[in-house]
């Protein structure tokens, strides 16, 4: 997607040689007319795929994933990170670790929000080792559901989660897919 590579380019600016801070129109500030239009990539390429759910992990994956719902006129569900295990028969959890934070969180979802008729689209802001979305998905399949799709805004290639969300299957669209990172330095695949 141009718009988002030049958008990057212009305004990510990578912290080392694995983060990117995309600060200014993702994760702090949002590009409402940029998350519509990265709805209306995440659309074309999942419609045809029977969805019936958008899920997203909060916080950065909402502003994406409610412009992906409002154009799919889909559901969406924020899958929430709770510090500790609920322990009632209302909720999936499932301990997930954090790239940024390097601590665990534990990522629930009620069960009122899913059942075993749905197709799954996960969105989230960035694929970096695929911790997140592997927890998305644990959830989505213990609930008995299926996962139809991980669309994910920005993909760090060279990090291990796309190889092993493709190893495992599961059909992952990623609108800017990064192959490099260093100081002053963002290469796109
Ligand atoms: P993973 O679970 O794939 O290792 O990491 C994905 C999660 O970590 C995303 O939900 C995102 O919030 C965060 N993340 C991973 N890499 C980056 C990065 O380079 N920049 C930012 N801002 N967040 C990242």
């Amino acid at each position: 997607m141009e718009k988002l590579h030049n958008k990057i380019l212009s305004e990510g600016r990578a912290l080392n040689e694995s983060v990117l801070k995309v600060d200014s129109f993702l994760n702090h500030g949002v590009d409402a007319k940029l998350m519509y239009e990265i709805g209306t990539c995440f659309r074309e390429y999942f419609n045809s795929k029977g969805i019936t759910k958008i899920f997203t992990i909060e916080s950065s994956g909402i502003a994406p994933a409610v412009m992906t719902a409002l154009q799919m006129n889909l559901p969406m569900v924020t899958l929430k990170k709770q510090t500790s295990k609920i322990l009632n028969g209302e909720v999936y959890q499932t301990t997930v670790h954090s790239f940024t934070k390097g601590s665990d969180y534990e990522l629930t979802l009620s069960k009122k929000y899913i059942s075993e008729n749905d197709n799954v689209l996960i969105i989230d802001d960035f694929l970096a080792n695929g911790e997140a979305a592997l927890g998305a998905i644990r959830l989505v399949e213990e609930a008995g559901a299926k996962v139809g799709g991980i669309g994910i805004v920005i993909e760090k290639s060279f990090q291990p989660g796309r190889k092993m969300l493709d190893d495992k299957g599961y059909d992952v669209y990623s609108l800017a897919r990064i192959k490099k990172l260093g100081k002053d330095l963002i290469e796109f695949l």
